[in-house]
């Protein structure tokens, strides 16, 4: 059975970052990812102008031109639940927006470049023990391997089963997105933005629509076995965006529902981290999580570096991602009490920011 210092188990986001940077740190890392490079996953492939500094921090590259979407930059537009009257741009704010595929693809290049092993179309499907833990994986063609670790990262995402393997998972609680792409958003008064809607009606959260080219992807978040449903619910919010932004509803492309994380935080147990989505790390509001993934991904790689010198693992790790939990548990608060009032107040609150 080969032996690791980490194996980490996904290679998105979270599980790049985790693996580069322990690698970085002198550490034999083994990375699985249970599907192939460039595979498909929802997303509204939107970051924070703030992203890219943290890429180049973590991973050493800026981020190329070749990930990007079009258009590469987007604003930010806020829509309360008295519509489009009150709504409004938010000022000087700026996200990048880039092609979800190729962004994986590219931090998966890195990470092996920088000396991690990775295993792509090989899934993590049972671990046994704690120090060291051994990991037993299967790949696509039917054969199945073992490998040894004496930290394990679990970076596999909102179901992930790291997490549900250590019977952590009973705090999980996720929100169930549905996107539809749709065609001719230039008929449609919809510009270069990321457009966030808030209505209680529609979803306790968010509801989005961003340009892709001349097509538009929307979307909304759900609580599980809510009334109205995720399509039920896009149904109604489309119905906004005809009546308040003549958005033409003539011609789907795709629909798809996908579920992020809900407001929880679990960091993991023995000498298993939990990163990213499988952590809880994304924002309950907006469902940013790339950003927090990668965050999380390094202070994962630091705390078991940090672990080997003598230092307690958990503990350095809680420390390390305070900062992004109490955001995402507090955003929790927010969303869960709201009322359309509150919504309302928080657009108002965004669009006058910086208006003296
Ligand atoms: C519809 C939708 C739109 C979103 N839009 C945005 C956005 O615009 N901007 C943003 O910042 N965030 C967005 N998010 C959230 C974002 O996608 C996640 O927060 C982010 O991907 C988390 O990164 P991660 O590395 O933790 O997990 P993931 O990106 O989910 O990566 C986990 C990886 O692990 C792999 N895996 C799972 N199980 C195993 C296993 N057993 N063995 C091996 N590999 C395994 C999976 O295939 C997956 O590739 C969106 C989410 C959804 C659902």
């Amino acid at each position: 059975m080969q032996k690791y210092d980490v194996v980490v188990v996904g290679a998105g986001p979270a599980g790049c970052s985790a693996a580069v940077t322990c690698a970085s740190l002198g550490m034999e890392v083994l990375l699985l990812y249970r599907k192939k490079k460039e595979a498909r996953k929802p997303c509204g492939g939107v970051l924070p102008w703030i992203t890219t500094e943290i890429i180049e921090d973590i991973f050493d590259e800026a981020l190329p031109s070749r990930v990007m979407n079009n258009p590469q930059e987007l604003g930010l537009y806020y829509v309360p639940p008295s519509g489009r009257n009150e709504s409004g741009r938010v000022r000087n704010y700026r996200i990048h927006y880039i092609v979800r595929e190729k962004f994986d693809a590219w931090l998966i290049d890195i990470t092996a470049s920088a000396g991690v092993e990775v295993l792509t179309e090989t899934r993590a499907i049972a671990l046994e023990g704690n120090s060291p833990i051994t990991v037993h994986a299967k790949r696509h063609s039917g054969e199945e391997m073992s490998f040894q670790a004496e930290y394990l990262v679990g970076a596999d995402g909102v179901s992930s089963m790291v997490r549900r393997s250590l019977s952590l998972e009973s705090a999980a609680d996720f929100l169930i997105v549905g996107q539809q792409l749709w065609s001719n958003r230039r008929h449609s008064d919809l510009e270069d933005n990321f457009y966030g809607f808030f209505r209680g009606d529609i979803s306790i959260a968010y509801s989005y629509a961003i340009p892709k080219g001349d097509d538009i992807l929307i979307g909304t978040g759900v609580r599980p076995r809510q009334t109205p449903h995720a399509f039920d619910a896009l149904d109604r919010f489309k119905e906004w965006l005809v009546d308040d932004f003549n958005f033409d509803d003539s011609t789907m492309l795709k629909k798809e529902t996908w579920a992020i994380p809900f407001g929880y935080f679990i960091p993991g147990t023995g000498n298993t981290l939990l990163v990213g989505d499988a952590a809880g790390l994304c924002n309950p509001l907006s469902g940013e999580g790339i950003r927090l993934g990668i965050e999380s991904g390094e202070a994962a790689g630091s705390a078991i570096s940090k672990a080997k010198e003598g230092n307690d693992l958990l503990q350095y790790y809680i420390r390390e991602v305070d900062g992004i939990a109490r955001m995402v548990l507090d955003l929790h608060k927010f969303v869960v009490t709201s009322t359309d009032e509150s919504r309302q107040e928080f657009v108002r609150q965004e669009l006058t920011r910086g208006i003296i």
